[in-house]
This record gives structure tokens, sequence and C-alpha cells, in this order.
């Protein structure tokens, strides 16, 4: 069995999604027992979803084709038409989840800012508190809010403890449902040393990715009370998402967990290599979060286009993607080695140079 590594001959730092599946999660995969998931006969989906519940501390967990339905699914089964998401103004699921919650769930996005002292992506309590609506037949009903950690867009920035218990406190005493949005949960939790539960305690429900820095080929879980995911079960069936022999996928799933969460520490190692490496270079400035680069990605600026900076990388084997004018983005995953890094920085200063 033989699975090339991402892009093989390129360095492909576009995203922590275009990982292959190493050929021990191959193995695990064609191994799998398998069944109807729909008619609830699929063990190893019941196996990956309580192990997902039981390492986030949550009573039930549900497996989805995506993040974004993951998501998309908390919103639905809290929300009604007309009510009113609270996030941060770098959200995923305002940005990049195709309008999402006004489509599906009916619900308006209303957006706060970062705190003075916080980390881009990061808000306070006390803006949820001045966000909240009244009760009045004129007013949305502020029914929820997400958190996201790590915060893609403000360049994988982790939530402090500190940061999530504020505003999940200043939630709870308005009776508003917390959702975090974990796409990422697992980079947060090895670049603060917190487990998932620990962040979680406070929180309603969680989405988690298995096909970013863990390296699966497919798929996330929606976790929270048995009683919302039951609920947020008929609406995966809705859109679609409730998927037959999926065991196949969950296996993928399970083997990541056990085996490539802890190498994490590895992506994060040659972020910081990169934005180390890249801050020396003129002409490039790297974003770097307060506490500098702690995950997976580097987001860079420079002068000229960055589309065009690009396409020149690509012609050295280097991939990343254009994140407006002057910003772009490389992000670390197990597809990229201590060489792989070495020769970005090479690339990058040749072209810049
Ligand atoms: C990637 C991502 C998602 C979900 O993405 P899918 O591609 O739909 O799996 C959700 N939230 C964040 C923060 C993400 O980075």
């Amino acid at each position: 069995m033989n699975t090339p590594k991402a892009g093989t001959g390129t360095v492909d730092l576009r995203s922590d999604t275009v990982t292959r599946p190493t050929p021990a999660m191959m193995q695990a995969m064609f191994a799998a027992e398998l069944g109807d998931d729909v008619l609830g006969d699929d063990p190893t989906v019941k196996r990956l979803e309580a192990r997902v519940a039981e390492l986030l501390g949550m009573e039930a967990a549900l497996f989805t084709p995506s993040g974004t339905m993951a998501n998309q699914l908390a919103i639905r089964t809290v929300c009604e038409p007309g009510d009113e998401i609270l996030c941060h103004r770098d959200s995923h699921i305002l940005h990049y989840e195709t309008g999402g919650p006004a489509a599906l769930s009916g619900c308006i996005v209303t957006t706060l800012d970062g705190g003075d002292g916080l980390p881009r992506g990061v808000f306070g309590g006390e803006g949820v508190e001045q966000s909240v609506r009244p009760l009045d037949q004129h007013d949305p009903v502020t029914r929820m809010v997400v958190v996201e950690n790590t915060v893609n867009r403000a360049g994988g920035v982790p939530w402090s403890l500190e940061a999530f218990a504020d505003v999940a406190s200043a939630a709870a005493s308005r009776s508003l449902h917390v959702h975090v949005d974990g796409a990422r949960l697992w980079n947060a939790c090895i670049a603060c040393g917190y487990a998932p539960s620990e962040f979680l305690a406070e929180a309603d429900s969680c989405s988690v990715c298995f096909s970013k820095g863990l390296g699966a080929p497919v798929g996330s879980a929606l976790a929270g009370p048995t009683a919302f995911i039951a609920r947020a079960k008929r609406f995966r069936k809705m859109f679609g998402g409730s998927m037959r022999q999926v065991g196949l996928l969950a296996a993928g799933a399970l083997f990541a967990v056990d085996h490539q969460l802890d190498r994490l520490v590895e992506d994060h190692a040659h972020a910081m290599r990169l934005a180390a490496a890249l801050s020396a270079m003129p002409g490039v400035e790297v974003e770097a979060p307060p506490g500098g680069v702690r995950t997976n990605m580097v987001f860079l600026r420079v002068a000229g286009d960055a589309g065009d900076l690009c396409a020149r990388l690509e012609t050295r084997g280097v991939r990343m993607i254009p994140m407006g004018r002057g910003r772009l983005r490389a992000v670390l995953h197990l597809d990229v080695d201590e060489a792989d890094v070495e020769r970005a920085i090479e690339s990058i200063g040749t072209e810049l140079g």
C-alpha cells in the first residue's frame, strides 16, 4: 500500500486539510467493522462518537461529513428563525460557511470585536453582555454565542481558559447557548496545555475536525448534551449528512485521535521556525499575535500582491494561499517535515530577495 504524501515534490502549506491518510491509517480503515449508520448499525461510528464525547467531556457526539455541517447543525438545533447569534468578526461561521446561518436557520449574526489587550479573534464577556438584546417584541432573540478555538482568520490564535471563562459566564447569566467551533481545538489544547474537556467545561456544544491537523481524510463531529445531539441528528438527516457504511471514514478519524494528536506539537514547532526565519527577512512582516505564533499557522504581510507571490512560489514547489491583497497564509501539518520547512524558507527568501 502506497499513499504518497500531499503533493509529493511540493511543500503544500495551503491548509492542514491537504494531508493524505498514512498507510497505517488506511489499514485501520480497511479493517473497520461496518454497518448502516442511519439504522444505527455501524459499530465503528459508535466507537468514534463515544470516544469523542468522552474526550470532550460531553454526553454525546455525532459524526458529520464536515465541520461546516457540524457548526450549522448546532445553530439549527438551538435557534429559531429570527434569532441572533453572537460571534467574533473574524469567525468561520460568518466568512466561510456560505451564509449558512441565514440560509439554513434564518438567523442573523452580530459580530463582536476583541477587547483591549485581547489577541485578535478573542472577545470578552463584557462585549457579550452589551450585545444581548432585551426580551422585547421588537428585538430578535439573542440565542447563542460562538467561540472559535483556534481562530483561523486571526492566524491560529488559541483562547486562554480565562478568556473563555469570562465569555461563558456572561453567556450563562443571559441564558445563551455557548457553542465552540473547535475545528482546531486540538491545536489550542497542545499549545496551551489544557485538556479538551477542561476547556469545554462551561460550553454547551462543540464541533471538532478530524480532517485538518489530525490527518484523517474526511469528517468532523458535533458534541453536546444527549437531547441536543438527538435533535441535531434529525437535522443531519434533513441536511443530507446521514451516511450509511461510514465506519470506513470513522475508522480514519479514530486512528487520527489515537495516533496523530500528540504530534501536533511538531507542527507548532515548524510554524515557529518558519515565523522566526521569515521575521528576519526584509519585505515580510509576520503577523504575530501576543506571545508569538503558537499553533500551526503563520500569516504574512508582503508589500506586493500576495497572489503573484503565491504563483511564483508555486513554480518553486511551495504552495501557499493569498488571504487578501498583501496577506498570505502558511499552515503546517503532518505532511510537512523539517526539510520541507527549510525549503519553504529558502524559496520565500529567494522570491523576495
Ligand atoms: C475548517 C474549519 C471549519 C469547517 O470546515 P469544513 O471544511 O467544512 O470541514 C469550521 N471552523 C473553522 C474554524 C475551520 O477552520
